[in-house]
């Protein structure tokens, strides 16, 4: 069942806590989401790079052969996005380097007409403005998420609310959602974002797993319990990827996908790809996993959350 993903295609530089450096790698929200999404479904992608492009990075996106890349635009005579980021010792935490919006400032990127009828949108991390207009452009959606992280909050608050009240799920890092809302307690943070609108909120907490808030109740899963971490960029964007993936997988066998149980099940999904992408840098992870080690994992975290 088609998924559309729209956000971010980087190059990223990524600095360790070892004090190692890591330039010019593939990053984005939108190729996180893309590839974690395209073990469960296939995914049509909508995202603006520049002229600057490596073509190797490029080449990377295609080993993924589940992601529709039709709606991938380079733009001649614009710069790509790029993002750095340094982890701070706990690898939990990070702060940004630099961020440079470059063609991400400029218009949007054309949505294939042929992408118009997906009945899932995710709107990963991206100028807010951006988010609500692409949203527009699909009107036949049975679910439409969104993701969102400090710059837009800090700075377009305004855009981020309106986006709120029109879309039927929010994905954000604890720390955001205790920007977004001033409360620190992530489920008093999460009942007040649902406030503003959608049905769900899924807050992430990094190594401690996320909570799910929903109109219907409320969930907790924690993290699967990764040994070997040694890039933590785009867990969030590929837990959204699995969770996302999976509901396509659920609405293609004719189940539903927005009830709490739904969203609930999905979360694991999500959970178990986002710790394989923290396994390496960039996309290296995932490029190299099979269908087989996700379902293995998947079947060990089921024992690890077992009661009784
Ligand atoms: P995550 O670790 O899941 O939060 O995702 C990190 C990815 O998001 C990196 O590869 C960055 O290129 C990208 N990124 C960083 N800042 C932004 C931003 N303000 N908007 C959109 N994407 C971003």
């Amino acid at each position: 069942m088609a998924l559309v993903v729209t956000g971010t295609i980087s190059i990223d530089t990524i600095h360790t806590p070892s004090g190692e450096v890591r330039p010019d790698i593939l990053g984005g929200s939108c190729t996180y989401f893309a590839a974690a999404a395209s073990f469960f479904t296939p995914v049509r992608m909508v995202a603006v790079v520049g002229q600057d492009f490596p073509p190797h990075l490029r080449a990377t996106l295609d080993r993924f052969p589940n992601i529709d890349t039709r709606g991938l635009e380079v733009r001649a005579g614009s710069k790509s996005f790029r993002w750095g980021g340094r982890y701070l010792d706990n690898m939990d935490q990070r702060e940004t380097v630099f961020t440079d919006l470059n063609v991400i400032a400029e218009a949007p990127p054309p949505v294939p007409e042929a992408y118009r009828d997906s009945p899932l949108v995710f709107l990963a991390n991206t100028h807010p403005a951006i988010q609500m207009h692409m949203l527009e452009h699909f009107d036949r959606r049975i679910l439409a998420v969104a993701d969102t992280m400090d710059l837009w909050i800090n700075h377009h608050r305004d855009d981020l609310l309106a986006l709120l009240r029109r879309v039927d799920g929010l994905v954000l890092n604890y720390d955001e959602a205790e920007l977004m809302t001033g409360k620190r307690n992530t489920v008093a943070a999460a009942r007040a974002l649902l406030a503003h609108g959608p049905r769900f909120v899924v807050v992430k907490k990094g190594e401690h797993g996320c909570i799910l808030a929903h109109q219907d109740g409320l969930a907790a899963l924690p993290a699967y319990p990764a040994e070997n971490v040694i890039d933590p960029t785009g867990a969030g964007d590929t837990f959204a990827g699995g969770m996302m993936g999976h509901l396509a997988r659920r609405l293609a066998e004719g189940k539903e996908i927005r009830s709490f149980e739904a969203i609930r099940q999905a979360l694991a999904h999500g959970t178990i790809v986002a710790s394989f992408t923290i396994e390496d840098f960039s996309l290296d992870r995932l490029a190299r996993l099979t269908a087989e080690d996700i379902r293995w994992r998947t079947d060990e975290f089921a024992r690890m959350l077992r009661m009784g």
